[in-house]
């Protein structure tokens, strides 16, 4: 029986949960696994209420290699799904080596003490994935993960050279508070707090955070304020897109959002480092996400869509060539489906995607890759089938961006 082992139970782990019940053809057999098994166990109870399908369960800490070795030693899974925190990226990795299990997970390993996320200590287990003949395949989310195979199937199918990449992510979602993350709060403020980054001309820039700002104007959604990030896919996609010269990332901020962000940063709320608080250490980012609103009780409150792409400028048959290559999920119909927003919903499809294309075979070799090492059409054509249909807009190459 094909087995999936799931493990972390927030809003991505929802989706990619329900995605898979919802292709029990595949998952035959679905274990979710996570810190607290209260959290399986409420996803697991919706599913059935939804969509009548058993969802086992289990309690794991997916820092301590062991306590992962004896659970897939048990469950036998044919991959397991890592949806928890980029924390445990190096641990599960290291169980799926031990027990030769095949492995997906959707955001590149960070340290929990310092705020850079980078593919170096992943890639570094090419080797022992070789070896134990599985596959780990990274960032099979949206931004990184569609947005990855958008480039590569401008590569593969579209263009002779791509010169231009431009990233766009764009939420227009409105949930009615103030201030809240739609991701993990920790995860998310650390990554748009810290210095933007781009690559040009075989160099990379930075930038201070949020420096650079651009209005883009996003199709079925608007114009929208948009600044240059540093994001993890342009970290892959610089070594494996040909004849690039360019390629940068921008995400779109309210400003209720950014005048509450800088304000916590100033008062330190940011920090990551443990700080004394009459007597006991804590560190105040952890605080913070206390705080917060947990994102998958958006769900219910957000309306709107996002938006997001990559618009690609290059050459076919001689000739200057620019396409924006885009999905675009509503908020309310993702929460319809699988009682969150779009945010979990555009990262935990292609999480179920990608689990399925290792699953099937489709996408198999081992070792250690990125989404844009394969075949782009396989992936494309699930991305129509389960819930984010694409569109591809030919635009005139000697316009500046000119989106609608
Ligand atoms: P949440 O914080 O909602 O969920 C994380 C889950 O992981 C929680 O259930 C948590 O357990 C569990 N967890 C944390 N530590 C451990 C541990 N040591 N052992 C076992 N379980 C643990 O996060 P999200 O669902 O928002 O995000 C999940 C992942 O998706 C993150 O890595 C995030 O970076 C990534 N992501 C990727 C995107 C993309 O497009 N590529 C976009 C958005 C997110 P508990 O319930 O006990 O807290």
């Amino acid at each position: 029986m094909n087995t999936i082992l799931i493990i972390g139970a927030g809003g991505v782990s929802r989706v990619a949960t329900t995605k898979c019940a919802m292709n029990k053809d595949v998952f035959e057999n679905i274990v979710l696994a996570s810190r607290t098994k209260a959290r399986c166990d409420e996803i697991a109870s919706d599913i059935k209420k939804m969509y009548n399908v058993d969802i086992k369960t289990a309690q794991v800490d997916a820092d301590n290699v062991d306590e992962l070795t004896n659970l897939i030693n048990e469950v036998k899974p044919k991959a397991v799904l890592n949806v928890a925190l980029p924390y445990q990226d190096l641990s599960i990795m290291d169980a799926c080596i031990k027990t030769k299990v095949d492995y997906i997970d959707t955001a590149n390993y960070e340290h929990p003490d310092e705020a850079k996320f980078e593919y170096k200590l992943q890639w570094a287990k090419d080797d022992e994935f070789k070896k134990a003949n599985i596959m780990g395949l990274l960032g099979s989310g949206f931004d990184p993960g569609v947005t990855n195979v958008f480039c590569a199937y401008a590569q593969q199918y579209l263009f002779d050279e791509i010169n231009e990449i431009d990233i766009l992510d764009c939420n227009a979602g409105d949930h009615g508070y103030a201030f809240a993350t739609n991701f993990n709060p920790e995860i998310n403020l650390r990554e748009v707090s810290s210095k933007g980054r781009y690559w040009e001309n075989g160099k990379w820039i930075e930038t201070e955070p949020m420096e650079i700002k651009m209005v883009w104007d996003y199709p079925e959604v608007g114009p929208k304020d948009s600044y240059l990030l540093y994001h993890e896919e342009l970290e892959s996609l610089v070594q494996n897109i040909k004849g690039l010269k360019r390629i940068r990332f921008f995400m779109t901020f309210g400003q209720s959002y950014l005048t509450h962000m800088k304000c916590l940063e100033n008062v330190g709320m940011l920090g990551i480092k443990p700080i004394k608080h009459k007597g006991a250490d804590i560190i105040p980012i952890e605080f913070l996400k206390t705080l917060l609103p947990d994102p998958a009780s958006l769900g219910p409150r957000t309306k709107g869509k996002t938006n997001i792409g990559c618009f690609i400028t290059g050459l076919k048959d001689g000739k200057k060539k620019r396409v924006y290559i885009y999905n675009v999920c509503d908020h309310e119909e993702a929460y319809k489906e699988t009682l969150s927003q779009a945010v979990s919903y555009t990262t935990g499809v292609p999480a179920m995607i990608g689990a399925k294309l290792v699953m099937e075979g489709k996408w198999k070799k081992s070792g250690v890759y990125n989404m844009e090492n394969f075949d782009a059409k396989a992936f494309m054509d699930e991305l129509n089938k389960q819930g984010l249909p694409w569109k591809i807009l030919e635009l005139d190459p000697n316009k500046d961006f000119e989106i609608r």
